[in-house]
């Protein structure tokens, strides 16, 4: 599913953002990506979603390698992903059901998160925590085998964030690969599962691994 191999990660300006990363994330895993603000996280999704390249390493996303992947190849790599932001980045003009868009799965997945009576709803007629339901949806839609969800709960009410972490976990229990950043370490408590600390660019802790990251 994903496989980080030596993988270092260095910008333009020198900072290097990731050094010498070795994963590994099965299909079908849960799996909590925690660190400090700066210490790689986000470049870490980035080498996943191709939004950036890898200096040194190899690193291989649903079967694709991505060192090897031409850019008209991007759009079937991120076919295979759904992404969930911290800002769910919905269309305010667009009602829910629209934002969910390419119809077909669109009631089964507004189901999913409970989101049924919305549908005609528009973003700012929704709270927090509905809207990042409907962010979730959309990364649905396509049916993806990865689920990347950026700090999904950095905008939402604490009681709600439980919430959120609850339905990415059904759709987890449903068969759907989960990486999720985050730093709200209660959460990450609250839900036994693999939890990979980063620091300074470093993986510090896996918990699959016998290290320990709460
Ligand atoms: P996190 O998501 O854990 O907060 P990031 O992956 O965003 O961490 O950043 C890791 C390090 O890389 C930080 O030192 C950050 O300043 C640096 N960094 C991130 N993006 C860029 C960029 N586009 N250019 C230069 N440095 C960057």
């Amino acid at each position: 599913m994903i496989e980080f191999k030596g993988v270092h990660k260095v910008y333009d300006n020198g900072t290097k953002a990731l050094k010498d990363v070795n994963l590994r994330i099965d299909k079908g895993e849960f799996v909590f990506i925690v660190g400090a603000s700066g210490a790689g996280k986000s470049t870490f999704l980035k080498l996943i979603m191709r939004e950036e390249v890898a200096n040194a390493g190899e690193v291989i996303v649903n079967d694709f390698k991505l060192s090897k992947l031409k850019r008209r190849e991007i759009p079937y790599l991120r076919r295979t992903m759904g992404i969930v932001f911290q800002d769910f980045r919905l269309i305010n003009n667009m009602n829910v059901f629209d934002n969910v868009a390419f119809a077909m799965r669109v009631p089964y997945i507004l189901g999913l998160v409970g989101l049924q009576n919305k549908a005609r709803n528009y973003p700012m007629e929704l709270s927090g925590g509905e809207q990042q339901r409907v962010g979730l949806a959309r990364a649905l839609v396509n049916n993806p085998a990865l689920i990347i969800a950026d700090e999904p709960t950095g905008n939402i009410d604490p009681e709600l964030s439980y919430e959120i972490v609850e339905l990415l976990n059904e759709i987890n229990r449903r068969g759907t690969t989960v990486l999720m950043v985050t730093h709200e370490r209660d959460l990450v408590r609250m839900f036994n599962r693999r939890v990979i600390e980063i620091r300074e660019g470093c993986v510090v802790s896996d918990s699959t691994q016998g290290g320990d990251a709460q």
